[in-house]
């Protein structure tokens, strides 16, 4: 199926609250409608909203095979407590082996050209993977993350493989503060590396804490601090991001 593009309609999306917008996305795209998370905060907070007002909602993650125990111990917490199967995309075996082969396990450290192949072998090929199942593209995306996020809609079209996606950020106008409220007050299972000074989370090696005042991406990929913004991007929300 393929849904076809319609501003109207983005723009009544961006007027909704959080509830709203992952209530639309499963009443009216039903399995074709996910929510894509890597397990950080937000992602935390979107699965607990679902479980009150779309409990069938679709729950996927990339799984680069690189993330930290924290990581997978928080995806299996989250798991038992709302009784879900979180659909792992995992990157093709074969494209690992012989990108390991030509460059080495460490390639990231060797320029921000080998970041981006070990992200997209990694990352971005398995999102996309994930991303042809759905219509609907719900993420974890905020505005305060990065100056480079900071133009980031609650709802828009993007295209993927040459179709067009509503890719939504229900959580696009929360602070951090916002967040960690809410995960507080509704005792939402999270990650513990946040209480370890991370502020992001990705890979093991590639993700490391953050300094209070520092760019909350700032510990992504620290080797590339003096490049431009989008340095601190691996891909996913670059190409076709519509932001
Ligand atoms: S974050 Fe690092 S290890 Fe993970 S996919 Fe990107 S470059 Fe590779």
């Amino acid at each position: 199926m393929t849904i076809t593009e319609n501003r109207a309609l983005v723009d009544a999306l961006n007027e909704m609250g959080p509830e709203e917008l992952l209530q639309w996305a499963y009443e009216q795209h039903g399995d074709r409608a996910g929510i894509v998370t890597s397990f950080q905060d937000t992602g935390c907070v979107m699965i607990d909203m679902a479980h009150q007002v779309a409990p069938d909602l679709r729950v996927l993650t990339v799984d680069t095979l690189r993330l930290h125990t924290e990581t997978y111990g928080a995806i299996e917490a989250i798991e038992q407590r709302y009784g879900i199967a979180v659909e792992r995309f995992t990157p093709d075996p074969k494209a690992v082996s012989h990108m390991v082969q030509q460059h080495g396990e460490y390639l990231f450290f060797d320029s921000k050209a080998k970041q981006e192949f070990c992200c997209h072998v990694r990352k971005v090929e398995p999102n996309q993977r994930a991303l042809a199942t759905l219509d609907v593209w719900i993420t974890g995306l905020r505005q305060d993350q990065s100056d480079f996020r900071k133009a980031t809609p609650k709802a828009s079209y993007v295209q993927q493989e040459g179709r067009p996606l509503i890719k939504l950020a229900p959580l696009a106008d929360w602070s951090e503060e916002d967040v960690w409220r809410y995960i507080r007050e509704n005792n939402v299972p999270y990650n513990p590396l946040y209480d370890q000074g991370y502020t992001s989370i990705g890979c093991v090696i590639c993700t490391t804490p953050t300094l209070p005042g520092e760019d909350k991406r700032a510990g992504r990929w620290r080797w590339f601090n003096a490049l431009e913004k989008d340095a601190k991007e691996c891909g996913i929300h670059i190409h076709g991001s519509g932001i």
